[in-house]
């Protein structure tokens, strides 16, 4: 797929012509929604764009997770907005819950400090447990075992732009890992210790690092400290396979181990942007720039050509990409020093 590569060639602004064609080459790809049965209202909203937006013409799967069972409204309602085959999974209790060697004492203290400081979500227990399970647990849910890539999707999300290529593609036949739309940087508050770990973990498993990667999208001294960038993780389009690879595995456990994702509130967000960064090839985190996307307070809209080609409907003067909490330019800068 030359167009990414080069600024002449550009993606196609209508859909393939053999969409409706069986064999038509596709990913083993699947969209991935972690959520609540009150969620269902408002992931109806992102659904119904990303069907429209996307899937109608591509058909990938869906595959919806909780803690709790899915009851009968809920996957009714997600159903019958697709056409394509939606599965519904009960996330394992001691995959989601505070592990017992947690100190609950001292995981109690450190959300009443949180509460002091108004940290968003630090009083909050199932939100660490969402933030612990997509960091490291959702990858190996059963229902996703014969996927290879997913797509993460949440409520009340926006979708602005018709997409007329299949993003699954790009990633499988680039070789990417990671994709994002937006990066900001994270409220020091919930990540205190966490570079501390992961510069214990870079030291015990040098190995796991190979040449090229994204060090510089998250520190600006080489390493000594983080810069606190990560990508926004309620859109992420990934390979399953990366997460799952023996590198992010272990560094999974090394994190969790410490226990930041209760004495602090790790996000999933810099715990998946650190492991892409650190395991992969610079290159292999790519920005979907022509996908128009919102979650609340942020959106990134496309600009100049891609906006018509995707018949966008984003203001595109709002687009969060060069605003100074955005991390982006970091992102672009990585491929320009050399
Ligand atoms: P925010 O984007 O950081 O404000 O967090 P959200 O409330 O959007 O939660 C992130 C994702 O996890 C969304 O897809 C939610 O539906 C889901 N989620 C959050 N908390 C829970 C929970 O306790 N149970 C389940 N099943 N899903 C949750
Ligand atoms: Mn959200």
């Amino acid at each position: 797929t030359p167009w990414l590569e080069g600024s002449m060639v550009v993606p196609p602004s209508s859909i393939p012509k053999n969409h409706t064609d069986p064999n038509r080459r596709k990913a083993k790809a699947v969209f991935v929604v972690l959520a609540r049965n009150s969620d269902l209202w408002a992931l109806t909203d992102s659904m119904k764009q990303m069907e429209d937006r996307f899937n109608h013409w591509a058909g990938y799967d869906w595959v919806f997770l909780n803690d709790e069972p899915f009851d009968d409204v809920f996957k009714k309602f997600t159903q019958s907005l697709t056409n394509s085959k939606c599965s519904y999974g009960l996330i394992e209790p001691h995959e989601w819950h505070q592990p017992d060697w947690i100190d609950e004492e001292r995981a109690t203290a450190a959300r009443e400090e949180m509460i002091r400081k108004k940290v968003i979500y630090g009083h909050s227990v199932p939100y660490r447990n969402m933030c612990r399970y997509n960091s490291g647990f959702f990858f190996r849910h059963p229902l996703l075992a014969d996927y290879e890539y997913y797509w993460r999707v949440e409520p009340s999300v926006k979708f602005f732009c018709d997409i007329a290529y299949d993003p699954f593609l790009v990633m499988q036949d680039q070789g990417k890992v990671y994709g994002f739309t937006i990066s900001l940087f994270e409220y020091i508050e919930t990540i205190p210790s966490l570079w501390d770990s992961v510069k214990d973990f870079i030291k015990k498993y040098p190995e796991y690092i190979p040449e090229g990667n994204g060090m510089k999208f998250l520190s600006d001294d080489g390493g000594e400290t983080y810069n606190r960038c990560h990508f926004w993780s309620n859109f992420e389009i990934g390979d399953l396979n990366f997460w799952r690879s023996e590198a992010y595995m272990k560094f999974f456990e090394h994190l969790d181990e410490a226990g930041g994702f209760y004495y602090e509130r790790w996000g999933d967000a810099p715990v998946h942007s650190i492991g892409a960064a650190l395991f992969a090839k610079k290159e292999q985190i790519h920005f979907f720039e022509d996908i128009g996307y919102r979650h609340e307070p942020f959106q990134h809209c496309p600009q100049g050509e891609a906006h018509s080609r995707g018949k966008c409907w984003c203001d595109v003067s709002n687009n969060f990409d060069w605003e100074w909490y955005s991390c982006t330019n970091k992102y672009v800068d990585m491929f320009k020093d050399e």
